[in-house]
């Protein structure tokens, strides 16, 4: 628990005073987007060959993003909007099985979230009218042809990276065959898996994605967005580049596993007709340390229940990093950090991490909140008496105003800043000890009152009445400063302490990623105790918990019953220590 908190290794609030970096206007920090990308737009724009530059990003409906989607729609609506031209969210929609408006709605909400617009909204399946065209155009030409193999067969013809593949016998069926057959597919005259059109190209091609790929496949389903219409649907590297052309895409960024797709890509856009010609760029995807990147992964995590849903506040989509109190901008500066390049690399989490708390220490209001208290009677101190503090809201910014602190006899301060028998170099309370409490007096320990099981439930204290505002005329030094809370004046919380999810650094490369489950990632302090000056639902406002780290109210958080989530901690606690324990 003491670990959780993270105090043994935040001296005062003097240090962290310290550690808080100067405001600065981060645009400027970030100010250079250069990448290959934009490279090979500009050299577009100074040829001639474009005008205006129009980008898509095309989740495919079938989860929620994550932080990795982020680094794509960053990419795609970001050039779209630096170089004046646009960018279209496309739902690539071909797999009806696994869709759902569900996933389509929290999509539209995180890209909007993260404070892009769209030009248009498409669905994939609103080409399905189109796509089907453009493959009878394809059988018409004599280069896609309806196989009758089964799975089994196709799979063994089609070779391995070694061996070329072996035509298929259907492959030399008549133009006339081939249309009345995928008519009769498109008319619901067959069974799944009875028939598949493919491309006629190379089943001696070196690339695989070249040996005649199949380009549709018949699927009783019902589709979400087209319903009962269709029984046949096409696949992904049919649909995605017509889908590009038709929307008049200029430049189609992908990741660089569609690399082997791009000759496809050409081959279908070169043999058909289509409004425009867009190109395929590759780029490396984002891989965060500790993480998953995987909707299917994700989706394991919460049917399964090791996670509160998509929007658990530990998962790395946006959804569940909006609710644990990451702002857009922390997301949209961190992947302008990471850059764009075609090398794989594992970023740190550090990264992330650092590009919230440079966000947060701008943005958040400073408070003083115990999480897990223990109770400090001042003996000396009038019952009767209530004296108030005022604290700057943010310790740069004027603008953000003051409060006042109410400060009385009975206090809250956080358990693990008192010890009972602490070492010479632990410079918070213990018997006998003096220590200063954030903008009020200095307070030495007196006496401890533990209860029948041992635990310490009260401290008795003595304040001197002439170190108000936390310096003592005779010149006395004290070293800490602890934080603290009125106790007649506390507002009782619950605090979700979280931490992240895994404990190692490639969960996705583990056989079984639930070993690497970190048991720690939530642990809930039900026993909080906030200053009154605090906004306890709305899910808005950024908290700087002084020494504590990051706070956000929680969605279901209530002025009735105050849940808050720790966005961070001040500073990473995993680089030295590795895990928490
Ligand atoms: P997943 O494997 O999690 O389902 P995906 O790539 O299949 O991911 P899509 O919905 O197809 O998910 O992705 C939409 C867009 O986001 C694609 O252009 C894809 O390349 C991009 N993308 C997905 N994951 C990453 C990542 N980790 N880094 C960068 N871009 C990504
Ligand atoms: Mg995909």
């Amino acid at each position: 628990m003491n670990s959780a908190l993270g105090l043994d290794r935040v001296k005062s609030v003097d240090s962290i005073a310290l550690q808080t970096q100067p405001m600065s206007d981060s645009s400027a920090d970030h100010g250079d987007n250069s990448n290959f990308i934009r490279d090979i737009i500009d050299a577009d724009l100074a040829s001639g060959k474009h005008t205006r530059i129009v980008t898509r990003f095309p989740p495919e409906p079938n989860g929620y993003l994550h932080i990795g989607h982020a680094k794509s729609i960053c990419l795609n609506f970001g050039i779209a909007r630096d170089y004046g031209g646009y960018c279209n969210l496309r739902f690539d929609d071909t797999n009806p099985e696994k869709e759902s408006i569900e996933y389509i709605n929290s999509i539209r909400r995180d890209v909007e979230w993260l404070g892009y617009e769209w030009h248009s909204n498409p669905f994939a399946s609103d080409y399905f009218e189109q796509l089907y065209g453009y493959a009878i155009d394809l059988i018409k030409q004599g280069k896609a042809y309806v196989d009758s193999q089964d799975a089994d067969e196709m799979r063994a013809n089609r070779g391995t990276l070694k061996e070329p593949g072996v035509d298929s016998p259907y492959r030399g069926r008549s133009i006339d065959e081939n249309l009345h057959l995928f008519e009769a597919m498109k008319n619901d005259k067959f069974a799944d898996g009875e028939h598949v059109l493919r491309a006629k190209i190379d089943m001696q091609s070196p690339n695989i994605n070249l040996r005649d790929p199949v380009l549709y496949r018949i699927r009783h389903v019902t589709h979400h967005n087209t319903g009962d219409t269709w029984c046949i649907y096409p696949l992904y590297d049919f649909t995605h580049g017509l889908s590009d052309a038709i929307e008049g895409i200029t430049h189609s960024l992908c990741t660089l596993e569609f690399e082997d797709h791009r000759a496809l890509y050409d081959w279908i856009l070169d043999n058909l007709e289509t409004p425009a010609r867009p190109v395929q760029i590759e780029f490396a995807r984002l891989q965060l340390e500790y993480s998953l990147t995987s909707k299917r992964k994700l989706n394991q995590l919460v049917s399964e229940g090791q996670v509160s849903g998509w929007d658990d506040p530990r998962m790395l989509t946006i959804s569940g990093m909006r609710r644990r109190g990451f702002t857009p901008e922390s997301i949209v500066n961190f992947c302008d950090m990471i850059g764009v390049t075609r090398k794989y690399s594992t970023i740190e989490m550090g990264v992330l991490e650092t590009a919230l708390r440079d966000d947060l220490n701008v943005r958040a209001v400073r408070r003083m909140a115990v999480i897990n208290p223990v109770k400090v009677i001042i003996d000396n101190y009038p019952e009767d008496q209530e004296e108030f503090f005022t604290g700057a809201n943010h310790p740069q910014n004027p603008d953000y105003g003051t409060r006042e602190v109410p400060f009385t006899r009975e206090l809250y301060i956080e358990r693990d800043d008192f010890m009972e028998d602490a070492p010479r170099k632990f410079f918070r309370l213990s018997p006998g000890r003096e220590v200063r409490l954030r903008f009020a007096y200095y307070i030495t320990c007196q006496q401890v009152i533990k209860n029948d099981a041992g635990e310490v439930e009260t401290l008795i204290c003595s304040y001197d009445p002439e170190s108000r505002g936390g310096s003592s005329p005779d010149g006395r030094k004290v070293k800490g400063t602890i934080h603290w809370v009125s106790a007649r004046h506390a507002v009782d919380a619950t605090v979700n302490l979280y931490d992240r999810l895994f404990t190692s650094t490639n969960p996705g490369a583990a056989a079984d990623f639930h070993r690497a489950l970190n048991p720690e990632s939530l642990v809930v302090m039900p026993d909080a105790k906030f200053e009154p000056a605090i906004e306890l639902s709305g899910n808005t406002l950024a908290y700087q918990f002084e020494r504590l780290g990051y706070f956000i109210s929680d969605y279901d958080s209530t002025s009735e019953r105050p849940i808050f989530n720790r966005t961070m901690t001040l500073r990473d606690s995993w680089a030295k220590i590795g895990q928490p324990g």
